[in-house]
């Protein structure tokens, strides 16, 4: 595993991280032997958040017990000091350790929010004063609007960014990238395989590390994801013609209006599981599993038809994505 320093925490991280979302699908025995092979295999970097229901609780289980081998990362929604400070303690708690290497504000999306965070009374307040005592290390933000990520990284007041980044979202990356390197600001790149929609994830991980990003955070819930993503860790990350090809064609395919499954859009008030009909509709389209497809659509207790129009989701989407208009398509498709 090779390793990259995280901007001016100076953390020493692997360039192969583990993204905490999809562990919350196994239980929590299982979880323990997963981040145990990850840290095996010398993954050393760890991203969870308040959000991710008991991610928190099993990354903890398994990382608490090899505390010096890790570094972990989580992150928070809260926005005023008040609840960021109440959420850092949960989140000691939950993780069941006596410090947190990284505390990130999670998902700002508007400079309006930006502002709120920023101002005497906001969360990044409560990172602060948190970071002094010692209950965390190092503080960070997380986001996909990159005008609002280079406003925060412009502050001087975060370490580390995270963003999504990968072959068919490229838009704005190299300017954020610039500007982390000009102010040493580590990089963190989530959404690696474009919310599963890269199906070759050596191949996507390899084009991510082949630019100056310090770690990539893959979400894994299974010892055979951990293997297979902790060896692009030791490669050389430049892609050969096969390679690039295989790549290109993926990106053709998928044209750029597409759901990353990020669940920002959630949720929805009629109760549609709108990336959860996006996925059956890629299992349709992409993987010549129509049946099943339409089968998993079936058992969803609400289809696509409840759909009121009444826009909320579009307003939340940061891909800008028109879902009342590919939710018609894709219920049509499925029905
Ligand atoms: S537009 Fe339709 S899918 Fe979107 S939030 Fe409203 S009801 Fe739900
Ligand atoms: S529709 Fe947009 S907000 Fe909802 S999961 Fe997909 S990409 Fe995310």
């Amino acid at each position: 595993m090779q390793y990259r320093i995280l901007g001016k925490t100076g953390l020493k991280v692997s360039v192969i991280g583990f993204g905490g979302i999809p562990i919350q699908r196994v239980d929590a025995d299982q979880a323990v032997e997963i981040v145990n092979r990850a840290l095996d295999l010398g993954i050393n970097f760890f991203d969870t958040a308040r959000a991710y229901t008991d991610s928190e609780f099993k990354l903890g289980k398994a990382l608490r017990a090899r505390r010096q081998e890790a570094f972990i990362a989580t992150k928070s929604m809260a926005r005023t000091k008040e609840e960021m400070a109440a959420d850092i303690r949960t989140s000691l708690d939950t993780l069941g350790v006596d410090y947190i290497d990284l505390y990130q504000l999670h998902n700002v999306k508007e400079k309006e929010t930006l502002e709120r965070v920023l101002a005497p009374g906001g969360a990044l307040e409560a990172l602060e004063e948190a970071r002094e005592k010692g209950l965390i290390k190092h503080i960070g933000i997380t986001g996909h609007i990159k005008d609002v990520l280079k406003v925060a990284m412009q502050t001087g007041r975060v370490e580390t960014v995270q963003l999504p980044f990968n072959a068919v979202e490229t838009d704005g990356v190299e300017e954020i990238l610039d500007l982390a390197e000009a102010n040493n600001i580590g990089t963190i790149i989530m959404k690696p395989l474009a919310g599963g929609a890269l199906t070759n994830a050596g191949v996507a991980l390899k084009f991510i590390l082949s630019h100056p990003v310090t770690t990539v955070i893959p979400g894994m819930d299974s010892a055979e994801q951990v293997v297979a993503n902790a060896a692009v860790g030791d490669s050389d990350f430049v892609l050969n013609g096969e390679e690039k090809s295989l790549l290109e064609e993926e990106v053709a395919r998928l044209g750029s209006t597409f759901c990353r499954r990020c669940e920002y859009c959630q949720p929805c008030p009629e109760g549609i599981n709108i990336p959860a009909v996006f996925l059956f509709e890629g299992y349709y389209d992409r993987y010549n599993l129509a049946d099943w497809a339409k089968d998993r659509y079936r058992n969803l207790p609400v289809k696509a038809d409840a759909c009121v129009q009444c826009g909320a989701c579009e307003e939340k989407c940061p891909y800008n994505l028109p879902i009342r208009e590919m939710l018609a398509r894709a219920g049509a498709k499925l029905a």
